[in-house]
């Protein structure tokens, strides 16, 4: 009989049934069991009938298997925006954050303990990369939300701390787990895969075949020499590179791609960065998701804009044929905007 760790939330329903009876000689029946009590019930799986029916199976998932890899030690909410931090079984901390829609919730998760891409208005990256999630981690965070919010969490974005496709293969099995129907059942056209631009991973990502998740670029400059300035990643996968990727990213057939503009005045938001970014697109079904920039804790070089400046960018996009949309920056108060999330425990309160 395997001793192995057996991490729960890092497998699918068949997967599971499959580990059971390969280990124990158990199957569908203790893993729809299993995964009910975790994902539904919010239960101790050894304590649900099927287990304790089954002595000898519940005392080797106690001896192998983990069902939560972190725990939730902080959580602070503003404007109807929760974030929390999960603190991780190396005393490492993450930060993931719930929002409000008009119909559901969002949860955006982490993918790594900081982030090597080194963007310029990112708090994330200045803590540097530590280690990237293991999948039972990033699931951990979907888990945490629906404990808490219920199953009007619903959308799951990964734009938290890290570079998604940085840590590709357990962000694509966070994502199988995330959707599969026996277990947390989030929709994979509710899915999104945000990335800073890394062409192969974006290939990587297409060669998948899943037409219904949504990918999202941060985008944050219309050329090469200002995008080198704000995104390092940018000397490695420059625009014409990403572009090319992209192109050949399957998307469903209303879906539009979503590119992120942070907005930084005086840096990104002159009139001809407007046309730029309408010629870039140009190839594309795309949409512009512009955000205010935030400014970062501590570091003034660069400030927030004003509301009208960033109208005044939005409407020189949308009049260069640019469909745009104006992101309110909720989260702001709770440093829980995009590109804001840092391990900092406890919050400042
Ligand atoms: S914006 Fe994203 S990719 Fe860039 S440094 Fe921050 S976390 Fe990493």
């Amino acid at each position: 009989m395997s001793t192995d760790p057996l991490p729960i939330l890092e497998l699918t329903f068949p997967e599971l049934a499959d580990e059971l009876g390969r280990r124990y000689g158990r199957g569908a029946y203790h893993a729809a069991a299993i995964l009910a009590a975790v994902y539904k019930k919010g239960l101790d799986p050894l304590q649900t009938p099927a287990l304790q029916a089954s002595p000898r199976l519940a005392a080797a998932l106690a001896r192998d298997a983990s069902f939560e890899p972190g725990v939730v030690v902080d959580a602070k909410t503003s404007g109807g925006v929760v974030k929390f931090v999960t603190r991780l079984c190396d005393d490492e901390t993450i930060e993931s954050v719930v929002l409000p829609m008009a119909t559901h919730l969002t949860v955006c998760v982490s993918t790594q303990v900081g982030c090597r891409m080194g963007c310029r208005f990112c708090e994330t990256a200045r803590m540097g990369w530590r280690r990237d999630l293991r999948v039972e981690e990033i699931v951990g965070q979907v888990v945490a939300a629906r404990r808490r919010f219920g199953d009007g969490v619903r959308n799951v974005v990964f734009m938290g701390m890290g570079e998604p496709l940085d840590n590709f293969d357990n962000v694509v099995q966070a994502v199988r787990v995330i959707t599969d129907q026996r277990g947390l059942d989030v929709a994979m056209r509710h899915v999104t895969i945000s990335t800073c631009g890394l062409d192969d991973g974006i290939r990587s990502l297409a060669a998948l075949n899943w037409p219904h998740l949504k990918l999202a670029v941060s985008l944050n400059a219309p050329n090469d020499r200002l995008r080198n300035e704000l995104m390092p990643v940018n000397r490695r996968v420059p625009l014409a590179r990403l572009m090319e990727a992209l192109r050949a990213f399957p998307l469903a057939k209303d879906a539009a791609l979503m590119m992120a503009y942070v907005l930084v005045p005086g840096v990104n938001d002159r009139p001809e960065h407007a046309r730029q970014v309408a010629a870039l697109l140009a190839p594309f079904k795309a949409r512009i998701n512009l955000i205010g920039y935030n400014p970062l804790s501590g570091v003034a070089a660069y400030r927030a804009p004003q509301a009208d400046e960033v109208e005044a960018f939005a409407r020189r996009l949308a009049e260069a044929g640019v469909f745009v949309c104006r992101r309110r920056t909720k989260g702001r108060e709770l440093a829980a905007a995009c590109g804001q999330l840092r391990s900092r425990v406890p919050l400042q309160k």
